[in-house]
């Protein structure tokens, strides 16, 4: 006897496979929490301190008043940086008024500087605030700056979570920081 076909049940993994990539095209800046697999460091790798002995390796590459740029360490594209505040606070709504200004300063700084040394088409702003949207270091908000390209969703590879940069860390670090010192 014939049995009855199955229904098919949707696959639950191509589902979230499906809004990861979704998550890659429409806000790039949660790739820092995806990429983490959603992992806390154990100290606020936002919390840098005064001491400078480090920063290239922190991949700090500028320091204003009030805040920081910060490359992200999995970028969703060459160029995408991040601007945090020294102090440590989870909300953007504890933070004062000259901290937001700078912030807003810093970012249109690095989008000055990734444009003349990247010529992206565009860029994507965005904030992760909570856990709930996908905060990957939700304790110390920070703001994404992700440089964008027609086209450069086409080049990712989800497979393992691995990403297909064109250019290696440590050479945006050398050539943004020296870009923002100008
Ligand atoms: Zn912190």
């Amino acid at each position: 006897m014939e049995r009855a076909p199955l229904l098919r049940r949707p696959n639950r993994r191509r589902l979230r496979q499906r809004i990861h990539n979704m998550d890659f095209i429409w806000s790039p800046w949660r790739y820092d929490y995806l990429a983490s697999g959603g992992r806390k460091p154990s100290s606020c790798v936002f919390c840098i301190g005064e001491d400078r002995t480090h920063d290239a390796e922190r991949l700090i590459v500028f320091r204003g008043d009030h805040n920081f740029i910060i490359l992200n360490l999995f970028p969703y594209t060459s160029g995408h940086v991040m601007v945090a505040p020294y102090e440590h606070l989870d909300s953007l709504a504890s933070a004062k008024t000259e901290q937001l200004t700078e912030m807003m300063q810093l970012s249109q700084r690095a989008i000055a500087a990734l444009q003349a040394l990247y010529r992206p088409e565009g860029f994507n702003l965005g904030m992760n605030l909570g856990s709930a949207a996908g905060a990957g270091i939700r304790e110390h908000f920070h703001l994404h700056v992700v440089p964008r390209w027609v086209g450069d969703a086409n080049f990712m590879t989800v497979s393992g979570e691995t990403r297909v940069l064109p250019e290696e860390l440590h050479t945006t670090y050398e050539r943004l920081k020296s870009e923002l010192a100008r």
